[in-house]
């Protein structure tokens, strides 16, 4: 290994000279308390910026024991660390010549505590840092000045302040890493208390604005506080007992007058499959982890999606037990949604009549009487919400303002009024008995969902001569090859870095797990598999530090709404 005064040498020697002179400070230098590793340089200044790595030794970063093990405590502690590196890192990064000369970036982590490749901890305490940089340039001549101050003196400092144990906030670490376990050791008790999910008193569910994920002000905002009849207390291995409302497995309404808060809720059970940071508000607010949230997305592609449940005899006689478009409708959308979060593996469906296709939710009595059963295709997920719970334990969480018809097949309801909830499940109960719904139950028993063997030779990253191209065109969308893959639909995704880590593992797993003989789930299951045994590090050989954590369901609805995908029936039968 070079030593950090050889890299002075070289940049000193190499300014003003052309920019290619850079590739020769590829390597590894010893800065004495951690080792910097120049893993990728850049082959011009508007080029994607250089990739680097700090390595810091376990004896020098001396991590107490207690913050390492089990993992969640790792995983939140890199978290915290990678926080505060985000921070020390902000100001550095600066204009130091043309294009990206300066810039200086790592993830930034958002309001959910993750496992990211951007910081990582390995089993005896040693921390690797990955984060990239633009090597400063005049046009296209080297500032060699400029890349000593960055990487000699800026950089090592801002990695030193957070990550040394002289500097380090333990205290403020400890708290962060007693939060993370508090709440997936919560997450871990409610299928054990027959709870879909939990909120607890005191949390501030509602965030700034569309856009910002922070909690609304607290002045303005009305914190939860649990209904009568839904509270209950869990227990926290740091905090001790907690008290908050819990959601029943079932079926379960949230009901209520416009604007009182109902969708908001939704989305904090939505995102309750995370560890939210302190100060967030949604603090402790957890959802089993298979909980996806569905909703209809129309324009979308489908590929070979069985949604024979919910729609059947299309007027163009379309197969529905094997249903393809380009163009999906509202309700076509939202049952292609549900088959592919059930094939694998989704336990409880999360879904808001504001994104949902009015049709697909509801049939009313008078629509029943006008247009017979026969010319209708659609089996509203009314008459399916009960048997998905009854015959295959997959519980629902909906959001209904307008459709009473749906107490009939409810266990729990929940009332919003305020943004305060009430459980109003007696009250519900007693106007169904008292107030018929002239309704009539559609649709039959439910079907085995036919399994799908995607076909690898259809999922293609390629582009000119790149093999494997992915950009991301904004937050929400990739390039994928030559195709564009929207994923704006898929509301439980938090951070740009999933969607690169999503995208990503589907290249990986086309030719290992697509291999044209798996089904979707085998595959998909195979794949998670190996990334909790190898680390996410193992969907890209670049040791690249812009992934986080996903769970299989985002993933199954990225590989499905790629539109270049085709599936093919599987050899042996198989269903769930
Ligand atoms: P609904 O789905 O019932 O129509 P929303 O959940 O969309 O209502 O909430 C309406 C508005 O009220 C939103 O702007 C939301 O941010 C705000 N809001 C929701 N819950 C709270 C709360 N607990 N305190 C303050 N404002 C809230
Ligand atoms: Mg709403």
């Amino acid at each position: 290994m070079k030593t950090a005064e050889r890299l002075r040498g070289v940049l000193e020697t190499i300014d003003r000279r052309s920019y290619g002179a850079y590739k020769q400070i590829a390597g590894s230098y010893d800065f004495a308390d951690f080792t910097l590793h120049i893993d990728y340089v850049q082959g011009d200044p508007f080029a994607s910026p250089s990739r680097l790595r700090a390595l810091f030794a376990a004896r020098v970063a001396q991590l107490p024991e207690e913050l390492l093990f089990p993992e969640i405590r790792r995983t939140a502690t890199a978290d915290f660390l990678n926080r505060q590196l985000a921070r020390e890192l902000g100001p550095i990064s600066r204009p130091r010549g043309s294009g990206k000369s300066g810039m200086v970036r790592i993830l930034k982590p958002g309001q959910q505590i993750l496992e990211r490749t951007s910081l990582q901890i390995d089993l005896q305490g040693q921390i690797v840092v990955r984060f990239t940089a633009g090597l400063p340039a005049s046009g296209r001549r080297v500032l060699g000045g400029q890349a000593i101050e960055m990487l000699l003196k800026a950089v090592p400092s801002a990695l030193r302040r957070v990550l040394a144990p002289a500097t380090r906030d333990l205290e403020r670490l400890r708290r962060h890493v007693r939060l993370a376990e508090d709440s997936a050791a919560l997450r871990r008790q409610l299928s054990d208390r027959g709870l879909v999910a939990f909120i607890p008193d005191g949390a501030i569910l509602p965030r700034r604005s569309g856009v910002d994920d922070r909690p609304l002000a607290a002045s303005e905002a009305v914190r939860f506080q649990a209904p009568e009849g839904l509270r209950l207390t869990l227990n926290a291995p740091n905090r001790g007992a907690v008290v908050g409302m819990g959601i029943p497995q079932g079926v379960t309404l949230i009901v209520g007058g416009g604007y009182h808060g109902k969708s908001t809720l939704l989305r904090a059970i939505e995102k309750g499959i995370y560890d939210h940071i302190e100060g967030d508000g949604r603090e402790f607010a957890v959802t089993v982890p298979g909980a996806v949230k569905i909703r209809a997305e129309d324009g979308r592609s489908i590929a070979s999606v069985d949604i024979s449940n919910f729609i059947t005899d299309l007027p163009r006689a379309e197969d529905t037990a094997h249903f393809t478009t380009a163009n999906a409708s509202g309700s076509t959308s939202q049952a292609a949604a549900i088959a592919e979060a059930l094939e694998v593996g989704a336990t409880s469906l999360l879904i808001d009549e504001d994104t949902s296709a009015t049709n697909f939710m509801i049939r009313d009595a008078r629509m029943q009487a006008l247009v017979d059963e026969a010319d209708e295709p659609i089996t509203p997920y009314i008459d399916r919400a009960r048997q998905l719970h009854a015959e295959l334990r997959v519980s629902t969480v909906l959001v209904v303002g307008g459709a009473g018809d749906y107490f009939d097949v409810a266990d729990t309801v929940i009332g919003m009024r305020r943004y305060l909830p009430a459980d109003l499940t007696a009250g519900a109960k007693e106007i169904a008995a008292r107030q018929r719904s002239e309704r009539a139950h559609e649709g039959g028993p439910w079907s085995p969902l036919q399994q799908r063997v995607p076909d690898p030779a259809s999922i293609d990253p390629q582009k000119g001569r790149k093999s494997v191209s992915i950009k991301l065109q904004t937050p929400t969308r990739v390039l994928f090859g030559t195709h564009e893959l929207e994923l704006s639909a898929l509301e439980q995704i938090v951070e740009e870095a999933q969607v690169r880590a999503i995208t990503q593992a589907m290249v990986h797993a086309t030719g290992r797990w697509l291999d044209g003989r798996r089904t979707v789930r085998e595959a998909l299951v195979g794949l998670v598999e190996e990334i909790r045994r190898e680390g996410l590090d193992s969907i890209d050989s670049r040791q690249a530090g812009d992934y986080a954590q996903f769970r299989i369901y985002e993933l199954a609805a990225a590989l499905g709404r790629l539109r270049t995908l085709r599936v093919q029936a599987p050899e042996r039968s198989e269903s769930r």
